[in-house]
């Protein structure tokens, strides 16, 4: 047989789309390559360095030899202690148990493997929109179909029972939450929560409940699913290390879901990329144990991102005619863009990387084109400094 000369994509990728946060991150270190002065608002990655605590947990893991296959969910010391936070918000009768928990490779792989083994063809999975642009194709990817519920702005696009409803079909299967949400850094109240998730346990939909952003809140903490949910039974609870300690390259996450979609997962991750990193399940469990010194690291992360949220909010509101969603966690400003053209987000996107060398996301990528995400996980003063391009870049628009 001869080699294929042309690439066909199977019909399993046929519609997939690639990321538009990387490809904007790809961009703009393209530009900077060149030698461009990029200030790169793209990313949806602190700009900490993981603790210094968690770096040496992980040597001594290192030097103690966690260097082989582990359990394929996860070493248990690590589940338990998911169980054992999750414990601390939950409850109910019935407590978290280390086999109702799945680590995997981020939340990303988490949520993936979760809609792999509960959505399939025919399921519609309702996501409230703008949501993180692979909730969209990971649905797509099950082979189910993503239906968008867009929220209303002035509630800082988040979604109410109501609206679920009326999205929802005969083939409705599940919901995708997000609080803190990323694009929108919108939380939802413990009533508001509460209210969607007894929608969704009275309707019998999986609700998917991503959790990832929970310590980065401003004010008053996030609610977690965990602490206002009516039963568990429909709930799968998404989280991982990544954002809040600072570790996106360990690519640690995790599920908390009913023991048989935990086994389900399981063993599709047992054919598909087994284990997480072993010396990664150890950082993990040094930044979920080592409390204290989690609590110290995180509270100085997230007092840096309230300053620049402040800072940035100040120098936008400079410009009464800019729309923007006051954040109450995450790290993004969901902004909105000048009305120009059939995109206008991909449009102000394009000229303030082409045009002021700032890289922010079109919100085409989370299915609201009007709008842009400016995430300020960078250094102060180069948030502000973006900032007031994109003011001056907005008053000029065409
Ligand atoms: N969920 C949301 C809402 C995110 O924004 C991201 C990362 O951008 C993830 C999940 C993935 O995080 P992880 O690095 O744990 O895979």
């Amino acid at each position: 047989m001869t080699p294929a000369k042309t690439f066909a994509p199977s019909a399993n990728i046929a519609e997939l789309k690639e990321s538009a946060t990387i490809a904007v991150s790809q961009r703009a270190k393209a530009l900077k390559a060149q030698g461009r002065q990029i200030i790169d608002l793209g990313a949806g990655e602190p700009d900490f360095d993981t603790p210094e605590f968690i770096r040496r947990a992980a040597q001594r893991a290192i030097d103690a030899g966690a260097t082989r296959y582990t359990a394929v969910d996860g070493i248990l010391p690590l589940r338990e202690a998911i169980a054992a936070d999750a414990n601390r918000r939950w409850k109910g009768s019935d407590r978290v148990t280390a086999a109702e928990v799945v680590v995997s490779g981020g939340s990303k792989q988490s949520l993936f493997n979760a809609c792999f083994v509960l959505f399939g063809p025919g399921d519609e999975v309702l996501v409230p929109t703008p949501s993180w642009t692979s909730y969209y194709e990971m649905v797509a990817l099950s082979r189910a179909t993503a239906v968008a519920v867009v929220g209303d702005a002035n509630h800082g696009f988040k979604v109410t029972p109501d609206l679920l409803r009326a999205h929802a079909t005969a083939r409705t299967r599940g919901v995708m939450l997000n609080s803190p949400s990323n694009p929108t850094g919108s939380v939802y109240s413990a009533a508001e929560l509460r209210a969607l998730l007894e929608c969704c346990a009275e309707r019998g939909w999986w609700v998917f409940c991503d959790e990832i952003y929970i310590r980065i809140a401003y004010g008053a903490a996030a609610t977690s699913s965990l602490d206002v949910a009516p039963s568990r039974d429909n709930l799968v609870v998404v989280n991982g290390v990544a954002k809040a300690y600072a570790m996106t390259g360990w690519r640690i996450g995790w599920t908390i879901s009913p023991a048989p979609v935990a086994k389900a997962m399981t063993a599709f991750q047992s054919h598909t990329t087994s284990n997480a990193a072993s010396v990664s399940q150890h950082a993990a469990l040094a930044a979920l144990t080592m409390r204290d010194e989690a609590d110290t690291a995180v509270t100085a992360m997230v007092a840096q991102f309230a300053a620049r949220r402040d800072a940035a909010l100040a120098i936008l509101r400079t410009e009464p005619a800019i729309q923007v969603i006051p954040p109450n966690g995450a790290f993004y400003l969901y902004v909105k863009a000048p009305a120009v053209g059939a995109d206008p987000g991909a449009a102000f996107a394009s000229r303030l990387l082409e045009e002021a060398d700032v890289a922010v996301v079109p919100g085409s990528a989370f299915f609201t084109p009007d709008w842009v995400r400016i995430s300020y996980a960078a250094e102060q003063a180069q948030v502000e400094e973006a900032m007031r391009r994109v003011v001056t870049a907005y008053r000029s628009a065409p």
